[in-house]
């Protein structure tokens, strides 16, 4: 006989629905337990839930986004909205920003905050990174054959895209049907991508710039913020999350975070980019702090393609760089 070693802890959740007053049927019963007992989970453990008739409204609702979300990926409902990011040396265009959102069926705008951490959960968010690169680099594409002057195109990537072996080969292969040069793009991670994985995404960062293209850090700050990551990786950008520059009030002490990510940026010759810029002291504040890049509401919210080629034939003027 073998020892045993260890403890095993056993908890449990239930789940309760009444006759006669939720069904009839013993089927009909024991799904509205169900219900109730998935509700008992996702409050914690060790928890009894009684079934109420919204808990069928909200599993209902979220089947439907679910359904809905996987005909979005289908029919590509997806489209990327653009938002530009300043220099504020010149004042001119220094790249953009890919963000998506849903065309839902019914009209309606849907932002990523809200289908993002579903696709998440579905296993799905790779098609979606997929399509957004894919659409990203021929936006850029059309840009450039119309003779308008973008430095660089910012996408955000989501954590089974950079763990994707093949995320090299994929992008050289768009790169080269849609021919931007590399020096275009510029891929944006978060740091809970870096803990992750952390061999396997060194791996796969020194491809991406080998092949020449840039990874900027998003959300600076509200992470783990381990400075082990800014000297083992050469990020191009470092991005101040828009919590720390709205609280920028002077004296506060987001005031001395926005501060020391900006002095370590130059100590590391790393650019920072501050967003969710809204009015002119948020800018005055980055401008004398020594923050090179900015991007927020206060130069343009994200917006459409169409919108966006005319935001660049207003303000972009040909041979100016970041
Ligand atoms: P993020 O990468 O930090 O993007 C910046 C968010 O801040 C965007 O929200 C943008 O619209 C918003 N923003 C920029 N300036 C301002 C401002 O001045 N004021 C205010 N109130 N907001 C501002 P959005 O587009 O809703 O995106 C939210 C998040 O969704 C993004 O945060 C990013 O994490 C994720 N996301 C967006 N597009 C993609 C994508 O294509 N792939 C992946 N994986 N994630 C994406
Ligand atoms: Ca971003
Ligand atoms: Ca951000």
């Amino acid at each position: 006989m073998h020892d045993v070693q260890g403890e095993v802890i056993v908890t449990a959740s239930a789940g309760i629905s009444w006759y006669p007053t939720d069904g009839n049927q013993g089927t009909d019963l024991v799904q509205k337990a169900e219900t109730a007992m998935g509700r008992a989970k996702e409050s914690g453990i060790q928890r009894v839930e009684f079934f109420t008739s919204d808990m069928q409204a909200s599993s209902l609702e979220s089947l439907r986004l679910h359904k809905d979300l996987l005909d979005a990926l289908e029919q590509e409902q997806f489209t990327l909205f653009f938002q530009p990011q300043i220099d504020l040396a010149t004042d001119g265009i220094a790249g953009a920003e890919a963000l998506v959102r849903w065309h839902h069926p019914d009209g309606k705008i849907v932002g990523p905050q809200d289908f993002i951490p579903i696709l998440e959960d579905m296993g799905r968010i790779q098609e979606l990174g997929e399509f957004v690169l894919n659409q990203g680099c021929d936006a850029l594409q059309r840009i450039n054959e119309a003779g308008l002057d973008l430095p660089r195109m910012a996408i955000n990537l989501a954590a089974p895209q950079l763990e994707d072996p093949d995320l090299g080969s994929k992008l050289a292969k768009t790169m080269q049907a849609s021919g931007i040069p590399p020096e275009q793009l510029e891929l944006e991670v978060t740091e809970s991508l870096l803990i992750s994985r952390f061999e396997l995404v060194q791996n796969q960062m020194s491809e991406l710039l080998g092949m020449g293209i840039s990874v900027a850090l998003d959300d600076f700050g509200t992470g783990y913020s381990s400075l082990q990551y800014l000297t083992r990786y050469p990020f191009s950008k470092l991005k101040i999350d828009k919590s720390f520059v709205w609280n920028m009030a002077k004296g506060d002490k987001d005031y001395e975070v926005v501060k020391a990510i900006i002095s370590l940026g130059h100590s590391l010759q790393i650019k920072v980019l501050a967003e969710g810029v809204e009015d002119k002291r948020h800018e005055q504040t980055l401008r004398t702090l020594g923050c090179e890049l900015v991007q927020g509401y206060l130069y343009s919210p994200p917006i459409d393609f169409k919108a966006f080629v005319e935001y660049l034939r207003k303000y972009s003027h040909p041979g100016q760089e970041d």
